[in-house]
């Protein structure tokens, strides 16, 4: 073997710059499944076998192109780990060198550098054009910023773009919409809404399925309902179901949540975009596209676009240039564990029901279930990020780290002190509440912080802003939020606090 092409469960776009001038006489593409990247943290059985299947697609793909590919199957080698079969593989193949496109997760990166390293074989990390920002560009936009501020960066994208733009102004006359993206579905509910394409599994994909059940019987998750794009045809499929039967309405609804409706008008296509069976320039043109064919309003289109162009592109900037060390961020010193029905769903606190349920089947919660009701529990409760973050990777389909560390640890987290948001996004039981219905299905109200029928958020959002005084009050950003806490005598506070310690207490158990 002349070069050993390696390619990852994340890295399935056909122009992948791994695969490109082979030499089919003299090169090889290696593909590998391996255990461990399944069980270092628990992961969602739908989310293993999105990966496998999807793998395994690309492989037979490669092959009827006639191009040789060595697919080691988790049931056909001893390995555990990547970088061990990788290195059994170079001893076995000498290969005069590798080469791999930079993987979206740090620490594969070190484990298959080194790997190569042990076996003397020299490796090429080449850069990874999926995506429309370098990481060297991103650098460069970032160095001696004192902020590096997802708005800002969009609005460098879109003008370096030039997406959604006339000349150097935004189209609309304002770069983000955000007032239009806020609605909720009030109290008639969203009423009938489009069935999402959705793709069965075909034999090759029911054969993945079969595996994981044997092999990862523990693994969280329900694999009943998958129904994922493992191709990059089905993605195709599933972007164009998107833009005809969504888009026009997911700026208006992109914050609200109902239940029963885990989809409402969401894309659901960043579990086939971060797998790299679309290319997000297709998809920027796509929406792009429908707003100037008048197919969709620009407050939706905007609101795509600000996804993909900006925030995407923005956190794996981020991500690569934290790391190492993000991982390790706790800003806010949380100390909880994880409650352990963030795992089986097991609560009497009815939106959290939902949106934990709703991951356990189908792997897949929407942007503000993961922000403002799993996400916010857990930073109001004080869950340390690391195991909130392990949690955010190990049951969403979608979840690679790169995108995944930032959401969960920077966004949600407030783990990094704010570098990626200038404030936590806090809240009580009362946004939930305007939000969705899920309050009226709940013991709990969400306007009562004490006693038994008091709302757990609206408790701890309480006791949150009392126990950050110190740090956020006299901020001018939060100044306005901890204002709130005047409002409140020191009897009630006195009480709310000790209600949460009760339930921090109760969740310990
Ligand atoms: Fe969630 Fe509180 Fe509403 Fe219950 S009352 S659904 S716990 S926000």
């Amino acid at each position: 073997v002349r070069r050993l092409s390696i390619v990852l469960g994340d890295q399935l776009n056909e122009d992948n710059p791994a695969l490109r001038q082979l030499d089919p006489s003299l090169d090889l593409i290696w593909l590998c499944e391996a255990s461990e990247e399944a069980t270092k943290v628990p992961s969602h059985k739908a989310r293993i076998v999105l990966f496998l299947s999807a793998m395994r697609h690309f492989a037979e793909r490669l092959r009827a192109r006639g191009l040789p590919v060595r697919y080691l199957a988790l049931d056909q080698h001893p390995y555990s780990s990547l970088a061990a079969a990788l290195s059994a593989d170079l001893q076995r193949l000498k290969p005069q060198s590798a080469r791999i496109t930079h993987p979206g997760e740090h620490r594969l990166l070190i484990a298959l550098r080194d790997a190569c390293a042990t076996q003397h074989v020299p490796v090429e990390v080449l850069d990874d054009d999926h995506f429309l920002c370098s990481t060297a560009d991103f650098e460069r936009w970032a160095r001696g910023r004192k902020t590096i501020r997802q708005e800002h960066f969009y609005r460098w994208m879109r003008k370096r773009e030039q997406v959604l733009m006339s000349g150097a102004a935004p189209i609309g006359g304002a770069w983000n919409f955000d007032k239009s993206n806020r609605s909720s579905f009030g109290k008639q509910g969203p009423g009938r809404l489009p069935e999402p394409v959705g793709f069965p599994p075909d034999e090759t994909t029911q054969a993945v399925i079969d595996l994981v059940s044997e092999r990862f019987p523990e693994a969280p998750g329900d694999l009943s309902r998958f129904d994922w794009p493992v191709t990059s045809e089905q993605a195709a499929t599933a972007l164009e179901d998107f833009l005809a039967n969504r888009l026009p309405a997911f700026g208006a609804y992109q914050d609200a949540m109902w239940t029963e409706q885990p989809f409402l008008y969401h894309a659901r296509l960043s579990a086939a975009l971060n797998l790299k069976l679309l290319d997000p320039r297709a998809l920027i043109d796509a929406a792009v596209a429908a707003h100037t064919e008048r197919r969709a309003p620009l407050e939706s289109v905007e609101g795509f676009v600000r996804q993909v162009l900006g925030w995407r592109e923005y956190v794996r900037g981020l991500y690569w240039r934290e790391m190492p060390g993000y991982l390790e961020r706790n800003a806010l010193r949380a100390q909880q564990p994880l409650p352990a029905f963030y795992w089986d769903g097991e609560t009497d606190a009815a939106c959290l029901r939902a949106a934990i349920g709703q991951v356990i089947e189908y792997g897949y919660g929407h942007h503000i279930q993961r922000l403002m009701v799993t996400g916010l529990f857990a930073l109001l409760l004080g869950v340390q990020p690391r195991a909130v973050h392990q949690w955010y990777l190990a049951m969403f389909v979608d979840a690679v780290e790169w995108v995944e560390a930032p959401n969960t640890l920077g966004m949600s987290q407030f783990a990094d002190g704010g570098l990626l948001a200038s404030k936590p996004y806090v809240a009580s039981g009362a946004y939930i509440q305007r939000m969705s219905n899920y309050c009226r299905h709940c013991r709990f109200d969400p306007k009562q912080s004490t006693g038994d029928r008091a709302c757990p958020f609206t408790t701890l959002f309480w006791d949150f802003l009392a126990a950050h005084r110190d740090r956020f009050a006299q901020h001018p950003r939060t100044a306005l939020m901890w204002r709130n806490l005047e409002r409140l005598d020191q009897a009630e506070l006195a009480a709310i606090r000790a209600q949460a310690g009760a339930l921090r207490e109760s969740l310990l158990a």
